[in-house]
């Protein structure tokens, strides 16, 4: 069976027929997909499944990772918090390593696809490096609601040389920007080994394998330890929730090659929770255990609520994930959280920095289990209508035809 034939059952005979159609001039085409990271973080989750899928209508896809020295990702790193509204430093060492990095990295690579996708800030500048033969989108996942004004200027001398932008949310469009802004939504794939079915007796083995006992309900927030995740408020959160409800506080992260900011951020949140780590309140859970996606799948499953306490989001696959797998989510109101989520229907919303409207939604779920019932059967569904795989598919090979046969 082919891949593509693997979803029928999940979205329907419309949705396959309509993805054949739509590949059908497009068989035989290049498409390179490039970013900086082939695990960690969402952008590598996504093409996980979205190149195989692709090669499988027939689409010739390649996924190529920029290669970078530690300083360049700890640059990259800073334009990522400062596209999220940091201020920075912008001196012409950064702009240099950032722009020499991708010289460098095109000495080493051809480009000769019929169109190129640049993920995220780290490889934009490649396309000053190249002839430009075919059409360039430039596909940023960052939350660019308020972006640094310095940063947001000397990037765009790469962007506009772009044929596309895409990005993940109407509110982070550019007024001013020449080039054409479309917004398209990440997705989740149900068949993954993050996403698929799995069986009870599989979810508490790996549970106990990795150190999550089960005795208590679970609350967990899965995420980079990343400041814009702010693991820190969430412990703030559970110490208001276990004053009213016994839980158990899970903090799940993994490192990103791309993110070197993880183990300060991780070794931050380790010296706020001490002393309720020493009670076993909090299991902080690191590698290997938070790159095992049988083991995100089950957590994603077991837990009574999942947080997404983020200050800034640029859409969030953590909480597409839980969504699909019917576990309630309360997140903040911020960047992509609120696409997934109408507050009250399929999860609560509530404002990033109010710990106590946190704290009295989970404690709302965890008391009422026919309320967090109801909001799960509701979130399947709204993950199903618009944030698979399959979507995300036709929604590229609708830029594809849209980009090589205008
Ligand atoms: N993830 C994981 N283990 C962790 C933390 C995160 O596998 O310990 C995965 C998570 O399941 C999701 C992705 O990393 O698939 C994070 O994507 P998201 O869009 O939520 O955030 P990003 O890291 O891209 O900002």
């Amino acid at each position: 069976m082919s891949r593509l034939e693997k979803y029928r059952e999940i979205v329907g005979d419309k949705v396959i027929k309509e993805i054949q159609e739509k590949a059908r001039d497009l068989r035989g085409k290049h498409i390179l997909h490039i970013n900086s990271t082939y695990s960690g973080g969402g952008v590598a989750e996504i093409l996980d499944s979205l190149v195989p899928l692709m090669n499988d209508i027939k689409i010739v896809a390649d996924w190529r990772i920029v290669h970078g020295k530690p300083d360049f990702f700890t640059v990259t790193k800073k334009f990522h918090n400062a596209l999220q509204g940091d201020s920075i430093n912008l001196s012409e060492r950064k702009k240099q390593l950032y722009i020499q990095t991708n010289e460098i990295f095109s000495s080493y690579t051809n480009i000769n696809q019929d169109c190129v996708i640049v993920h995220d800030p780290q490889p934009l500048p490649l396309i000053k490096f190249f002839e430009k033969k075919q059409p360039w989108i430039w596909r940023c996942h960052i939350d660019l609601s308020k972006p640094n004004g310095d940063l947001w200027k000397f990037l765009s001398d790469f962007i506009i040389q772009y044929n596309m932008v895409i990005i993940s949310n109407k509110n982070y469009k550019k007024n001013g920007l020449s080039v054409e802004q479309r917004i398209v939504n990440p997705a989740i794939d149900p068949l993954s080994t993050k996403n698929k079915e799995i069986s009870d007796a599989t979810i508490s083995k790996y549970l106990r394998k990795f150190g999550v006992p089960l005795d208590k309900p679970l609350i967990t927030q899965i995420s980079r330890f990343d400041k814009w995740k702010d693991p820190e408020g969430v412990i703030d959160v559970y110490k208001k929730v276990k004053t009213k409800v016994d839980c158990r506080l899970i903090l799940c992260g993994n490192m990103a090659s791309d993110d070197p900011e993880g183990l300060e951020i991780f070794q931050k949140t380790e010296r706020k929770a001490r002393s309720l780590v020493k009670k076993g309140d909090i299991i902080l859970v690191r590698e290997p255990a938070s790159s095992n996606y049988i083991f995100i799948n089950s957590l994603q499953r077991k837990s009574s609520v999942i947080i997404q306490k983020s200050t800034k989001e640029g859409f969030g696959l953590t909480v597409t994930e839980a969504l699909w797998k019917g576990t309630p989510v309360v997140g903040s109101n911020v960047g992509g959280i609120p696409l997934q989520m109408t507050d009250g229907e399929n999860g609560f919303l509530v404002d990033s920095w109010d710990a106590k409207g946190f704290a009295e939604r989970i404690i709302e779920l965890l008391k009422n289990p026919d309320l967090a019932n109801k909001m799960g059967k509701k979130a399947i569904e709204s993950v199903r209508k618009k944030f698979l795989i399959t979507r995300l598919l036709s929604n590229y090979l609708d830029l594809f035809n849209h980009l090589l046969f205008r």
